[in-house]
């Protein structure tokens, strides 16, 4: 079998933790089956070792996005903070992250 990034024929089976890189923030999904290019380090995984990394990485993704949400509201929070205007309101907050980007997951966890 060969590589399918760089058609490299050194595909070794192997066991090991896969990096993920999702909105700049990093995870290992752990001991991952597979036949890992020792070429590209491209990565051939089965269908059950694909759908259980698929599925680890949109929990990590849901993690980051959340993480990401609380992270926007408290930077944006103590960055416009002033002696008078202590606190923003959640309406404000919901609203900024709007215009920050599209994702509604952030808005939702904002809200909640
Ligand atoms: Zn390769």
């Amino acid at each position: 079998m060969k590589c399918p990034a760089c058609l490299s024929p050194k595909l070794v089976q192997r066991t090991r933790n896969l990096p993920y890189t999702y909105n700049g923030e990093t995870t290992d999904i752990p001991k991952v089956s597979g036949q890992y290019c020792s070429a590209c380090g491209e990565s051939v995984l089965d269908a059950t070792e694909a759908a259980r990394v698929s599925a680890a990485m949109l929990e990590f993704n849901k993690q980051v996005d959340t993480a990401k949400g609380k992270a926007i509201a408290t930077r944006h929070t103590s960055r416009k903070v002033t002696p008078e205007l202590p606190e923003l309101s959640d309406d404000m907050l919901a609203r900024a992250v709007l215009k920050r980007g599209s994702d509604a997951r952030q808005t939702r966890a904002l809200k909640r």
